[in-house]
């Protein structure tokens, strides 16, 4: 047993590709305690500095003293809780759509909902990027994969035409997100929503690192671009910009009714802690707020500030404007981006090096992720410490 795993792990440390974990010895922010250092913090997707929000906390303390701490069933047996009807009613009521839909997380999520929409003889079609939780759920449902270069609509469009000539009657399931995880670029919605009309597909949009973040009040991508309608199934989290856990789905009284008939990951899971969904309730009325609107104002500041002093040739990035609170310093090799990493941390700053096989091999990167609770001395600084860094490259 001793050697379960002795060759893999030595041939991941051959190629700078073994994982380890940290522990923090502090809350999430933007700010964190490693092995007793206190580091600023560029690597957490708690965008709005919800985490550790006193709303938060305070919502979820008061509802593990009206209902504890675990929610002992599932949800159709009798997992159901009212923080978890109160979370779904909100989650619908912000994003604008009939009914909603709440999972353990949105790994959960998409493991659920994708074979509960697509099986064996359907097509999916997805982008090259789409996050890992797409990828297993796509291949876990049975369904024909069909995958197109990233955000590339030609490539699409000739998979959809395929599709259609060779599958007339079986379902089409596009599956994108809106804003890519690991580049921080967006999908081009209005031209997908296009394809999926033409085509009489269904459209999947992961809205994980948009809710939060783009959209009035944070509602995410589609209701930036006012295409609520058009998005079949609208996926998202609740761990990142909402500062709490789990993942949900957005959509019609029907889908939703059918994701608990069919989705087994909801279906035969235990229900959400109901503090967790009190916190993240509490989330979403914020970000419903003046005052939450401002707080993601104030992210997009930062953003901004980000954007304008990274050096260039950190970035990467093709289009001047910027899409989101991702950033990502593209390093190609693997050991170049962990000793960057390092190179780093001992400046003070927490930026991950991004490896195989969450991005391709040899597209190793630092994955620099900026929120609403970074004050600009701190934003200034990781930028100075980079440019430093790119002169020696
Ligand atoms: C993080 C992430 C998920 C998974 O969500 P969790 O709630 O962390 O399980 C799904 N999709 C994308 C694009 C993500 O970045």
């Amino acid at each position: 047993m001793r050697d379960l795993f002795q060759e893999q792990l030595e041939a991941l440390r051959a190629c700078s590709l073994d994982r380890h974990l940290r522990e923090l010895t502090s809350a999430q922010g933007p700010e964190i305690e490693i092995d007793g250092r206190r580091l600023i913090n560029f690597s957490s997707n708690d965008y709005l500095g919800l985490a550790n929000d006193p709303r938060l906390r305070k919502a979820a303390i008061a509802a593990i003293t009206e209902f504890g701490v675990g929610a002992g069933a599932s949800r159709l047996i009798s997992g159901t809780q009212s923080p978890h009807v109160r979370l779904e009613q909100a989650l619908a009521k912000w994003k604008g759509t009939e009914a909603a839909l709440c999972f353990s997380s949105g790994y959960a999520t998409a493991l659920g909902t994708i074979p509960a929409l697509v099986t064996k003889d359907d097509v999916i079609v997805l982008d090259k990027l789409c996050h890992a939780s797409l990828i297993d759920g796509a291949k876990l449902s049975g369904a024909i994969l069909r995958v197109f270069p990233h955000n590339h609509l030609g490539k699409l469009q000739s998979h959809l035409e395929w599709a259609r000539r060779q599958h007339l009657s079986k379902r089409i399931l596009i599956l994108t997100e809106s804003v890519f995880s690991m580049d921080g670029d967006r999908a081009p919605l209005r031209e997908l929503v296009e394809l999926k009309k033409r085509f009489g597909a269904l459209l999947m949009l992961d809205e994980a690192h948009a809710v939060g973040v783009i959209g009035p009040n944070g509602r995410g991508l589609a209701a930036a671009e006012n295409l609520n309608e058009d998005v079949d199934v609208q996926m998202g989290t609740l761990s990142k910009a909402l500062g709490a856990s789990g993942g949900y789905i957005c959509g019609s009284h029907d889908l939703i009714e059918g994701l608990i008939n069919c989705a087994r990951s909801f279906i035969y899971s235990t229900a959400p802690p109901p503090a967790i969904a009190a916190a993240a309730s509490a989330a979403i009325d914020f970000l419903s707020s003046s005052e939450g609107e401002a707080r993601r104002l104030l992210l997009w500041k930062k953003i901004e500030l980000l954007r304008r002093l990274l050096p260039a040739n950190a970035m990467n990035t093709k289009s001047s404007a910027a899409t989101s609170a991702i950033f990502r310093w593209i390093v190609g090799d693997e050991q170049a981006a962990l000793n960057l990493a390092s190179a780093l941390q001992s400046e003070g700053f927490l930026v991950p090096a991004i490896r195989y096989p969450t991005v391709a091999k040899g597209s190793a990167r630092l994955r620099i992720t900026v929120t609403a609770s970074h004050d600009e001395d701190r934003i200034r600084a990781l930028c100075d410490a980079i440019r430093k860094m790119t002169k020696h490259e």
